[in-house]
């Protein structure tokens, strides 16, 4: 019998999480270390998106070539739309590309001015040299509320992350600074001129009304954002579903991320994402 068979032989699905931490923004694992511990899980595709900066993607795609993983560039842009800060995440950008790179910078230079301000909040409340050591353990990166709240807990003024950020972080908080980041329609645009796909991380979290949610997702349509984080590690297993049938229905991609920030665990490990709920259209569709 000179039966060839040509039928290809079926692969195992490809594991993805598109949105993780390195130390180059609030994570706590460099982007090798991060590239290491995925593989090790048996991530497949792992996105780097580091906050306001892009400056890890380099040593994570080097970390990732000889495992055999794909390193998506990315980044997750702070924006603030009505007074309430939102985080787009941009996918497959060239970092290279210099309309990005601006804007990052400025959002960077803004970044810096209110860790200085957080400090001279936090000064009043009699927390002394908080701004000093955020930036130390911020270790010449991005000072973001993350490294005051890590700040707060080494000094033992609280007893953990989350009591940090209540007492201390959240809006309305003493270490809470109003700003401006990116408008919406700038951080879209940043992505979109990078050559790269606009997607709203972790809806869930901004406890917007379903006509916030509306008004939001259309802004971002209409200026040329694609896609949800309809799973993530922050949202609860009815968040997933819930953002799977507005992405369905609306005709947004759905993405996938942990929003993993290092061993310590903030919102879930590495490796453990649940799969996209059925009706999607993952964000990777067209990915060769
Ligand atoms: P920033 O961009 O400097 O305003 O800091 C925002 C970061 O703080 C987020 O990316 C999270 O990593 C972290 N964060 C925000 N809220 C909380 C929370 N309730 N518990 C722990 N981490 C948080
Ligand atoms: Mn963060
Ligand atoms: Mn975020
Ligand atoms: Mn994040």
């Amino acid at each position: 019998m000179s039966h060839t068979n040509t039928n290809p032989v079926p692969l195992a699905p490809r594991r993805y999480d598109l949105h993780t931490h390195s130390l180059r923004s609030d994570g706590t694992l460099t982007p090798a270390e991060l590239v290491a511990r995925a593989h090790a899980v048996g991530i497949d595709v792992l996105a780097l998106t580091d906050h306001d900066v892009t400056d890890g993607i380099a040593e994570a795609r080097t970390a990732a070539a000889p495992l055999g993983m794909t390193l998506i560039a990315g980044v997750e842009i702070s924006v603030t739309w009505r007074n309430q800060t939102l985080h787009i995440l941009g996918l497959n950008v060239d970092i290279a590309h210099s309309a990005l790179q601006q804007g990052l910078s400025r959002l960077r230079e803004f970044r810096q001015w209110r860790a200085v301000e957080i400090g001279r909040r936090l000064q009043k409340k009699r927390i002394e040299g908080a701004y000093e050591g955020a930036a130390r353990l911020a270790r010449g990166t991005i000072v973001s509320r993350t490294h005051f709240a890590r700040f707060l807990v080494e000094q033992g003024y609280v007893r953990g992350m989350q009591q940090a950020f209540r007492q201390f972080l959240l809006r309305g908080k003493p270490g809470h600074v109003p700003g401006q980041w990116a408008g919406l329609d700038e951080a879209v645009g940043w992505i979109r001129s990078a050559g790269g796909r606009a997607v709203v991380a972790h809806p869930a979290r901004y406890k917007l009304s379903a006509g916030k949610l509306r008004q939001m997702l259309g802004e971002f349509r209409d200026c040329g954002g694609e896609a949800l984080e309809v799973v993530s590690g922050s949202h609860s297993p009815e968040a997933n579903r819930q953002y799977a049938g507005i992405a369905a229905e609306q005709g947004f991609f759905a993405s996938a991320g942990s929003d993993y920030h290092g061993p310590e665990k903030t919102w879930m490990d590495l490796g453990r994402l649940p799969a996209l709920p059925a009706g999607c259209t993952p964000v990777w569709h067209d990915w060769t």
